[in-house]
């Protein structure tokens, strides 16, 4: 597949509960092409497969992003197998998972800091990554929250090239809260996940565990909370819907409630989304996008 020469693009290879891999194509001040995925959750071969179709050189995958360390988020077959040119970016409350997984064999780098919910301590490592913000590359700011989501939680990230093209990125949040709002505000690609139609989870035969699981805040977003959220930061350029249930709902359920003015690509299985280009802003940083917060979190972002 092509370089289209933007500035900052998104690929998700797959997205669903059994694998989640996405890769980012970043042009740096010298007009040189470099790539940094956001989590792991497919299997070597796979993922260089996919990469070899996105013109991907593995040896030059300069670093992972990391959402949480779940088993559809970090595959066991990477111990061993990541480039080591990778850095692994992963908040300081996955660290023991991380190390447990034999993640940190890579040089790591832990956010921590008091930005987002529920955030860790800060963590006394050099490495700038405090206060949900960092630098990836000169010229490419990382921004991030840490969200709930089971016990340690799962960080929503957003992406920023010096010319104002943006990448959000948020997945497995059991909630969506202002601070996910702040930091996706405005963001060029954004992509989401719509996990279930509360109707089909209810209505389906998991055990009732699950279903309180996935529902109760510290799961997965529902197609409604996740809609709510992309209309409150309206996206520039386009949205990617994520880790769709399989079991709990439909490609066509989830559009339903995504009508947003931009396109909207749905993940699966299956199912990437080749090269999403965002856009750049000739005046360096995108318009001030300005959102409507509710009084009453709990009505709209419930
Ligand atoms: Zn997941």
């Amino acid at each position: 597949m092509h370089d289209d020469g933007a500035n900052l693009s998104l690929a998700v290879i797959a997205s669903s509960s059994a694998g989640n891999a996405s890769v980012l194509r970043v042009r740096d001040a010298e007009g040189r092409a470099r790539y940094v995925a956001i989590d792991a959750g497919l299997s070597p071969r796979r993922t260089f497969a996919a990469y070899a179709e996105l013109g991907v050189p593995q040896d030059q995958l300069e670093g992972v992003l990391l959402t949480h360390l779940d088993g559809d988020h970090w595959h066991s077959g990477w111990l061993g197998a990541m480039p080591r040119s990778a850095r692994l970016h992963l908040h300081a409350r996955h660290l023991g998972r991380a190390e447990r997984v034999g993640a940190t064999y890579l040089p790591t780098s832990l956010l921590a800091g008091e930005a987002g919910t529920g955030a860790g301590q800060a963590c006394g490592h050099a490495c700038g990554h405090a206060r949900g913000e960092f630098e990836l590359m000169a010229g490419v700011r990382v921004r991030w929250v840490l969200g709930d989501h089971d016990d340690h939680g799962s960080v929503a990230y957003r992406i920023e090239h010096a010319c104002g093209a943006s990448v959000g990125y948020l997945t497995d949040a059991g909630r969506t809260t202002p601070e996910h709002a702040k930091l996706l505000a405005g963001v060029g690609v954004l992509a989401i996940e719509s996990n279930y139609c509360p109707r089909m989870q209810v209505e389906s035969d998991r055990p009732q565990f699950l279903k309180d699981r996935v529902m109760g805040g510290f799961g997965h977003l529902s197609n409604e909370q996740s809609a709510r959220l992309v209309r409150a930061v309206s996206p520039r350029d386009c949205v990617v819907l994520l880790h769709l249930s399989e079991q709990c709902n439909t490609p066509a359920l989830a559009l339903q409630h995504h009508a947003h003015g931009v396109p909207v690509h749905v993940c699966g299985r299956h199912h990437g989304t080749g090269w999403l280009a965002a856009s750049s802003y000739a005046g360096g940083a995108a318009p001030e996008v300005v959102i409507s917060m509710p009084s009453r979190q709990g009505m709209l972002f419930g």
